[in-house]
C-alpha cells in the first residue's frame, strides 16, 4: 500500500524539537489516484476517530465526487517522530499515512504541537497555523521561536 511520510522543515530559535501530540488533527488536501481530481477542501481526521473501510479500519473515508471512487487513509501506527532542530534547516519526516486510493498534496499546519526548548522547558499546544511561533524560555532566559515552517510529503 502506497506510504506517504509528511516532512516538515523549519528554522528553530533556542529550540530543541517539535512533537505531535495524541488525537491532533491532520488536515490535508487529497487528489485521487483514480481521476486525479483534487479536492477543493482540506480534510481533517486524526489517528483516534476510525471508520470501516471494507473488511479495515481508517482515520478517514471519502467518496470521490467527480468519479465516485470510495478512498481511505489511515495513520500509520507509532510512525509519528520529532522534528529535531538541524544547520541548515532540512526537511524530515514526522508521520506517515498509508492513503488508499488518494494522494496528499498539501498539508496545512493546526494546532496541538508540543514543543520543547534547549533547556528542556516545554510549551504545550502549540499553534503553527501561521507557520511560526514565537514565546519566551523563562529558564535560560531567551525568546524561542519556529520560523518558515514548510511541508512537503514524499512516496515511501
Ligand atoms: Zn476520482
Amino acid at each position: 500500500m502506497p506510504i506517504f511520510e509528511l516532512q516538515l522543515k523549519a528554522s528553530l530559535e533556542n529550540t530543541a524539537k517539535i512533537q505531535t501530540s495524541k488525537g491532533m488533527f491532520w488536515k490535508i488536501r487529497f487528489a485521487c489516484s483514480s481521476c486525479h481530481e483534487m479536492s477543493a477542501q482540506y480534510m481533517e481526521f486524526n489517528a483516534d476517530e476510525e471508520t470501516d473501510v471494507g473488511r479495515g479500519k481508517a482515520n478517514l473515508a471519502s467518496k470521490c465526487h467527480f468519479c465516485g471512487r470510495v478512498r481511505s487513509v489511515l495513520v500509520m501506527p507509532k510512525s509519528e517522530q520529532a522534528y529535531v532542530a538541524s544547520e541548515p534547516p532540512a526537511f524530515s519526516t514526522i508521520i506517515k499515512f498509508d492513503c488508499r486510493g488518494m494522494e496528499p498534496v498539501e498539508y496545512a499546519p493546526g494546532e496541538g504541537w508540543v514543543v520543547e526548548a534547549e533547556s528542556g522547558e516545554v510549551y504545550l499546544d502549540v499553534d503553527l497555523t501561521e507557520c511560526e511561533w514565537v514565546d519566551y524560555d523563562s529558564r535560560n532566559q531567551c525568546p524561542v521561536g519556529i520560523y518558515c515552517l514548510e511541508s512537503q510529503f514524499q512516496k515511501e
